[in-house]
């Protein structure tokens, strides 16, 4: 999403603030029921979970819940259905479903793990189902081929279980090995204009960074897919970062409208923003795998401390919270504050005039400090690649399990020859 400077300030001033949601003993009831399980179980549990979701209130702009706040809205003015979702999540979780992804385009970074990477933990120790799609197929958006995308499938792998994602709990699957997720995109396509497509803004941004002479049809019709990913196991919760808001505006309006011209199918999902929806890079813009400006999560400390080094920041010696006006030093004291669960204007009172070597030791401490053990973990379950491979394996098998079940409910809402085989 192109992020003028008003836009990153306001993002930029989220209150730091973390959801501690309260673990009740029917989520640990839900828990160890999911993890003695068998998958077979769980894929018909799943169905019925499906079949039951609630739909989400039939508002036609996306309103984020935001994680931060778990009793107000993203949008202050409203006090409505999104306050109710949030309570329901605790209160039901076994009524949620939750997908969310990541591109196989390079490891995970920081602006994953404090933008949603975080919140789909959190999201899966309070009872709710996971669904993770290592999102293959649109790896080729902005480029011809795709590199290594096996071995970056499970590098996503390695860095979720890492952050605490639990492959009993969660089911992992790549785009590629699910044909009935993909085969809903064909009708999804027709829900929605060229025009519609054209104006998404998260589009134009990726279309500009990549550089390219011409834009693929996949490029422009990528939020399509990515409803498909979402509604093929009718997830209503989709944890995001703030760019992905645009795509979750067209997921909406192609389940609201083939509810509309077909029968109730599908819910519509919402988006689940963290305290941190858009954490900045090193270049100041946007955390990007793809862009050359991230600190990966899985980084030593040396690295880590290079990166920071690395930073743009500007002549001024004071450190000061200015998003608008220094985004370079405010992504740095906001990746501080984020690590040390203070304000950004804490840590800029810290560091004072000690200019900015100071601050980026802080930060370098922060960060490695923070992350020690995710790295720890990380390293250890990186020594069993099989290990990674399975758990794919054995999402896959789910996904296509929940796939060819919506499939069939779309082809007999549709009326097509095939539902009546
Ligand atoms: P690429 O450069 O290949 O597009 P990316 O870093 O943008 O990679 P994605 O795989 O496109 O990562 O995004 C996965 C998820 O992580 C999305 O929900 C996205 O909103 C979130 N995310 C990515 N970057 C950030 C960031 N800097 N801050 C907060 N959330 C982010
Ligand atoms: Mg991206």
């Amino acid at each position: 999403m192109t992020t003028g400077p008003s836009v990153r300030a306001a993002l930029l001033r989220f209150p730091q603030r973390s959801w501690t949601a309260a673990r009740c003993g029917r989520c640990h009831h839900l828990q160890e029921q999911t993890m003695t399980s068998s998958r077979t179980a769980r894929t018909t549990e799943s169905v019925r979970a499906a079949e039951s979701v609630r739909t989400v209130a039939p508002a036609h702009t996306v309103r984020a819940v935001r994680t931060a706040d778990p009793v107000r809205t993203a949008d202050p003015g409203d006090t409505g259905d999104r306050v109710s979702t949030i309570d329901t999540v605790r209160r039901h979780p076994e009524r949620h479903r939750v997908l969310t992804g990541d591109r196989p385009t390079g490891p995970l970074h920081l602006g994953h793990y404090f933008g949603t990477l975080q919140n789909r933990v959190r999201l899966q120790d309070l009872g709710v189902e996971l669904f993770l799609v290592v999102a293959d197929y649109q790896v080729l958006t902005d480029r011809d081929r795709a590199d290594r995308p096996a071995d970056y499938a499970e590098d996503l792998v390695l860095d979720y279980l890492a952050a605490g994602i639990d492959p009993q709990r969660a089911t992992v699957f790549t785009h590629s090995a699910v044909p009935a997720l993909n085969q809903l995109m064909l009708p999804f396509l027709s829900l929605v204009s060229v025009a519609e497509l054209g104006r998404n803004p998260t589009v134009k941004d990726e279309i500009a960074h990549a550089g390219r002479a011409t834009v693929s049809g996949l490029m422009f019709t990528y939020p399509v897919h990515q409803a498909a990913d979402i509604l093929f196991c009718k997830a209503d919760l989709v944890p995001v970062g703030q760019d992905q808001l645009p795509h979750l505006e067209t997921a909406r309006t192609v389940a609201r409208r083939f509810n509309e011209r077909y029968g109730q199918v599908f819910p519509e999902p919402a988006p689940l923003l963290s305290a941190s929806p858009l954490l900045l890079g090193t270049d100041g813009g946007k955390m990007s795998k793809s862009r050359g400006n991230a600190i990966p999560l899985g980084a030593d400390e040396d690295r880590t401390a290079r990166l920071v080094r690395s930073a743009t920041t500007d002549a001024d010696r004071h450190i000061t919270y200015d998003p608008q006006h220094r985004p370079g030093v405010a992504g740095l004291l906001q990746l501080a504050a984020l690590c040390q669960d203070r304000t950004p204007e804490e840590v800029a009172d810290e560091i004072g005039s000690g200019g900015a070597a100071a601050l980026k030791r802080l930060v370098t401490e922060a960060v490695n400090e923070y992350f020690r053990p995710v790295r720890r973990r990380r390293s250890e379950l990186a020594r069993d690649r099989g290990h990674l491979r399975k758990i794919l394996a054995a999402g896959n098998e789910h996904a296509n399990a929940v796939a060819d079940t919506t499939l069939r409910e779309v082809r007999t809402a549709m009326g097509t020859v095939t539902a009546a085989a």
